[in-house]
């Protein structure tokens, strides 16, 4: 396959916005054409561009990103410099009806971006997709008995990959992370956490938990992490699909009873 850069005189410099970005990527980008704009561990929630940052973006020639809505330090860039190859993951999004930003938790959105990343690079998809294909076999199959078991995530940052396997999320702590829930939504929690629906609350790394003590108090739930950065993952050719077999794992290891 040829590459769009088969006549430039060096080698593409990729760059990823964010970190799970950075891992999809890393099945066609070789380390050292890759940056990653955010650290492992920096959400994109309210993020703002350094000079140092705005250099790094200048310096790619294919910026691999998540889109204006969950990005939008990004978007004025991906106007003013159209001649660089902007490939948005959202413009993959496979599911209209999910208005979830978060698109890399959607196993189809990343096969389809991964696709166009790789045709951008002359590189070959086939591999990533047969291995994101049995990454998402293997957390259908571990997560078939744990369908009807609530849960609660941190953030609505896991609508993609809950209706992917059909999981039954009950709610979220907050919409976007800059928010905290009303009085309202945190009685509704405890009566749900009283009521039995919830067999488990999914805290994040990113985030103090002062939040999820305040709503759960102490009432007798299961807690585990959830990542939707996947922040304590390195960056590997198989990084992506390890990282959805690991949801899964954690996922079954706090709904089982
Ligand atoms: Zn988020």
């Amino acid at each position: 396959m040829l590459s769009l850069f088969a006549q430039a005189d060096h080698s593409p410099k990729v760059l990823a916005s964010i970190h799970p970005l950075g891992l999809i990527a890393s099945s066609v980008v070789d380390a050292e054409q890759l940056d990653v704009l955010l650290q492992p561990g920096v959400t994109p929630h309210d993020f703002s561009l350094k000079p140092s940052d705005i250099d790094r973006l200048q310096e790619a020639d294919v910026i691999f990103w998540s889109g204006a809505r969950i990005e939008p330090y990004l978007s004025g860039f991906a106007r003013r410099w159209p001649d660089k190859h902007w490939i948005d993951i959202s413009a993959f999004a496979s599911e209209a009806s999910i208005k979830d930003p978060h698109y890399w938790l959607s196993p189809p959105s990343v096969v389809a971006a991964q696709k166009a990343l790789a045709e951008v690079l002359g590189a070959d998809s086939t591999d990533f997709a047969d291995q994101v294909a049995q990454a998402v076999a293997y957390s259908d199959r571990v997560l078939a008995p744990l369908k009807e078991r609530g849960f609660f995530v941190f953030h609505r940052a896991y609508d993609h990959w809950v209706t992917e396997f059909g999981l039954n999320q009950v709610g979220a702590f907050t919409i976007t992370p800059e928010q905290k829930p009303g009085m309202r939504t945190i009685q509704l929690m405890r009566e749900q956490l009283r009521a039995g629906q919830v067999a488990c609350i999914f805290r994040e790394p990113e985030y103090s938990p002062a939040l999820v003590v305040k709503v759960v108090g102490d009432l007798p739930v299961k807690q585990g992490e959830l990542d939707p950065l996947g922040g304590s993952i390195s960056l590997s050719r198989d990084g992506y699909p390890y990282f959805l077999r690991d949801m899964a794992d954690r996922a079954v290891h706090c709904l089982s009873e």
